[in-house]
């Protein structure tokens, strides 16, 4: 039984570097595929999806995301509505924001940019949003579904995951799935969205036993820690496909005093040795990310407009 909209099929195609073993996922190819999906998804609805995007405070990177999420939602087609608040704004006043938002019949999807300043309770403002607007499948009702296995949005991250490992195994079938990392954001609905799959799931966390062992016995490794290239290359089962979630930022000095740079929770340049397919980070599940939100705008508001689903995103 189908209990949730079908992944977007994409094709494997092999990115061979001949001095290692394993292939790199090109997540950002695969997302691009994604977001011309979408695209061609959206000329065939009888409106525009909007999507709202709301920021408060300053924090850099929460800018670079907002920035990079407006302009690719505008590249495909879709309306976007920028909400920028100040850092002081009182929780009270963000949860009527979203209120509205929700209320607003205008508005597809709404999407809440974390982490949000220390003064106020995400949760509170993530309850605020109309579960069938919830976008980032962030809410308790988008949780629950997923967990009950009810059709519902799901996260954009670990449905990004899906997407990378079913590029390089389209049926996941009886595959034995290890996810590193149990966090409501990523771990959890990973775990569930590769059970929706039909794979055999194992979630490890910080108090895993022999937890390299634990990643030997996978088929598709996921990492979703927050540990700077943590799984060595000998946590890799040979012909395992690797997804690497994690981005941290890394003292650089080869780049000169004070530098910095990304490095996944996976050590790529081992991993790659024995795998059968890396997805690196960065440049593998981070643009599946916003790839994902903007599929799960068009779904939205196919959802709650009472539109069919277009044939991009409705193909198994
Ligand atoms: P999180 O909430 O901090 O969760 C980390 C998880 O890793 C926890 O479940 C924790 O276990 C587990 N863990 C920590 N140390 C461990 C260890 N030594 N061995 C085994 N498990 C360990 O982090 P998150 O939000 O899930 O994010 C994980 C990573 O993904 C971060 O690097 C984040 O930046 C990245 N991320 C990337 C994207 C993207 O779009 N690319 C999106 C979201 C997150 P316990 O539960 O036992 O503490």
């Amino acid at each position: 039984m189908r209990t949730s909209p079908p992944l977007l099929r994409v094709s494997a195609k092999p990115n061979m570097d001949r001095a290692m073993t394993g292939r790199s996922i090109d997540g950002k190819a695969i997302a691009a595929r994604v977001r011309a999906d979408v695209a061609a998804a959206v000329t065939q609805l009888p409106a525009q999806p909007a999507l709202a995007v709301v920021l408060v405070g300053d924090d850099p990177a929460s800018h670079v995301y907002v920035a990079s999420k407006v302009k690719m939602t505008a590249e495909a087609g879709m309306k976007s509505v920028e909400i920028r608040l100040p850092a002081e704004t009182p929780q009270a006043d963000l949860i009527a924001r979203v209120v509205a938002l929700s209320a607003d019949p205008e508005i597809d999807g709404i999407l809440v940019q974390l982490p949000l300043p220390r003064h106020i309770n995400e949760a509170a403002v993530l309850a605020a949003i109309d579960p069938l607007k919830d976008v980032d499948g962030l809410t308790e009702a988008s949780a629950g579904k997923l967990s009950l296995g009810k059709p519902g949005l799901r996260p954009c991250t670990p449905v990004g995951c899906v997407i990378l490992a079913k590029s390089e195994r389209p049926d996941l079938t009886g595959a034995n799935v290890v996810v590193i990392g149990r966090s409501i954001l990523v771990g959890k609905p990973a775990a569930l969205l590769f059970l929706e799959q039909n794979a055999t799931v194992t979630i490890a966390h910080s108090k895993t036993r022999d937890l390299k062992m634990v990643c030997r016995g996978a088929d598709i490794l996921v990492a979703a820690v927050g540990r700077p290239e943590m799984v060595r290359g000998d946590w890799v089962r040979p012909g395992a496909i690797v997804i690497d979630v994690g981005t941290n930022r890394v003292p650089a000095p080869e780049k000169g005093e004070g530098k910095t740079k990304l490095v996944g929770d996976v050590a790529y340049s081992e991993a790659i040795e024995v795998a059968a397919a890396v997805s690196p980070s960065p440049g593998g599940v981070g643009p599946m990310t916003i790839a994902c939100l903007l599929r799960n705008t068009v779904l939205a508001a196919c959802a709650r407009r009472g539109w069919a689903v277009p044939e991009p995103l409705s193909g198994g």
